[in-house]
């Protein structure tokens, strides 16, 4: 049972013009009457205009302070929010005074904690927080928000239901095992196993395109030095230096920016240019160029026909294609601006690529085309590394209780790995959690959360 009130600034350190201090627990009510005089009697879910005094019982804003009565609140427990002035100052006292007032510094993601040990959100649901905030397109958006809907723990429960349906069936006729009845023929035991991991390795595959909505989707650049790279890097960031942040490194490294295109952030990665050399560092670099392509979801490889033959090009592409066959590869045919009477005939798919300000909105269109061409049907996409081991997990206890069940081994073996499956799929809500789990997910989140 949890006894402390927990009291965090909810809102971004600084000066804005509010801030958000948030109070949980039994004794929330008692501690925010403590420092805070409201005008007239505290009504649930009623924002009170009133005096919040410092620890030494100065006036020290004049604000709001809304009280939730446990169990109908975020955490489940009696939580009060204060709605302050965005002063730095303000808040630190605001705190200073709460916790001379009774209550404790809350941990990092212990507020969403209480919600889930309270039965308000389950883990995939609080995980969903984490991301909601941390969320910078519109697909990341979403995807966290259907999270926090439960989208994904509706289907997982689903899914549960049926493997548990499953495993009391075998259960059953393990209590019967003398008489040797068998309730359902193996056949029907066996397409029903079928169909669990088809929807789980369905769900599971998912992933690679969900953690790319989620932490922006790779796209590398490759090519020749000289072949335009850079200049195609500062045009894609072109409005979104906002997001810009250099992985640190030398000029002869990767390169690695974010920028948002459509619904999307993408992690945009320059590579160093791509060539036969003696030097130590550049092949380095170049060796470092194929190992970021593994990252890779679009593989845009740059080439200047001016510069090279249509031969070494496609050696190139296909050296490209062999090292990642699961990348999009987008091949351009840069500075179309100097090809004077050129003959196109060598490169009859690529896309032409030059200064002009409509070449770089095609090429936009056609990396947004290549993303869309991977959303999933269906509702649910996996985001989060823990669930998809999980998923992975659960499809492997599902397969060794099918093979139990091909092979006629006892029906024990076969509950047993039912059991593990349930249990995999289990974690991923939480329905079966151990505490060092908590203690990670919830220790990733930042204070007041
Ligand atoms: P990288 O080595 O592949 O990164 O290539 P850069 O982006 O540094 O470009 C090499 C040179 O080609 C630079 O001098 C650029 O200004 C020039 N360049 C890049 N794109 C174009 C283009 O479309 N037209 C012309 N005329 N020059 C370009």
């Amino acid at each position: 049972m949890i006894l402390s009130t927990i009291a965090a600034l909810a809102t971004a350190k600084g000066r804005g013009a509010l801030h958000v201090v948030r109070l949980s627990g039994p004794q929330a009510l008692v501690v925010a009457q403590r420092v805070f005089s409201a005008r007239g009697a505290w009504v649930p879910r009623k924002a009170m205009l009133g005096i919040f005094h410092s620890a030494d019982g100065r006036d020290l804003d004049e604000g709001l302070a809304t009280w939730f009565k446990g169990p109908a609140s975020f955490t489940g427990e009696d939580v009060v929010e204060f709605g302050l002035h965005g002063a730095a100052y303000i808040a630190e006292e605001a705190l200073t005074a709460l916790l001379a007032a009774g209550a404790e510094l809350a941990a990092p993601g212990e507020f969403t904690q209480r919600a889930f040990a309270h039965g308000k959100l389950d883990l995939a649901q609080a995980e969903a927080v984490g991301d909601l905030i941390a969320a910078e397109s519109r697909a990341g958006h979403e995807l966290a928000l259907k999270q926090l809907k439960g989208t994904v723990s509706r289907k997982l429960s689903e899914l549960r239901r049926q493997m548990t349906d499953f495993a009391a069936l075998i259960e059953l006729e393990l209590d019967f095992v003398e008489e040797d009845v068998e309730f359902a023929h193996r056949d029907q035991l066996l397409s029903v196993l079928d169909q669990l991991v088809a929807e789980c390795t369905t769900m599971h595959a998912t992933f690679r395109h969900g953690q790319a909505i989620r932490d922006g989707i790779p796209l590398v650049l490759l090519g020749a030095p000289n072949a335009g790279k850079s200049t195609l890097l500062n045009r894609l960031l072109r409005d979104d230096r906002a997001l810009v942040s250099a992985v640190p490194g030398t000029t002869r490294d990767s390169v690695e920016e974010r920028f948002r295109l459509g619904d999307y952030v993408f992690r945009l990665i320059d590579t160093a240019g791509i060539r036969a050399t003696e030097d130590q560092i550049e092949q380095m670099g170049i060796e470092r160029s194929w190992n970021k392509l593994a990252e890779a979801h679009l593989a845009v490889v740059l080439v200047d026909p001016t510069e090279t033959t249509a031969e070494s090009a496609r050696e190139l592409v296909e050296k490209v294609r062999e090292a990642n066959p699961e990348a999009e590869l987008t091949v351009l045919l840069t500075k179309s601006d100097l090809w004077g009477a050129f003959d196109r005939s060598a490169y009859p798919k690529h896309l032409v690529f030059g200064p002009e300000e409509e070449a770089l909105s095609r090429l936009e269109a056609h990396l947004l085309d290549r993303i869309r061409q991977h959303e999933p049907e269906g509702n649910v996409l996996i985001a989060n590394a823990r669930h998809a081991s999980a998923l992975l997990a659960t499809i492997e206890s599902l397969s060794r209780a099918r093979v139990s069940l091909t092979q006629g081994t006892s029906g024990e073996l076969v509950a047993y790995d039912l059991r593990d499956a349930l249990r995999q799929l289990g974690s991923i809500t939480g329905e079966i959690t151990a505490d060092d789990l908590l203690g990670s997910i919830f220790s990733s989140f930042c204070i007041g959360k």
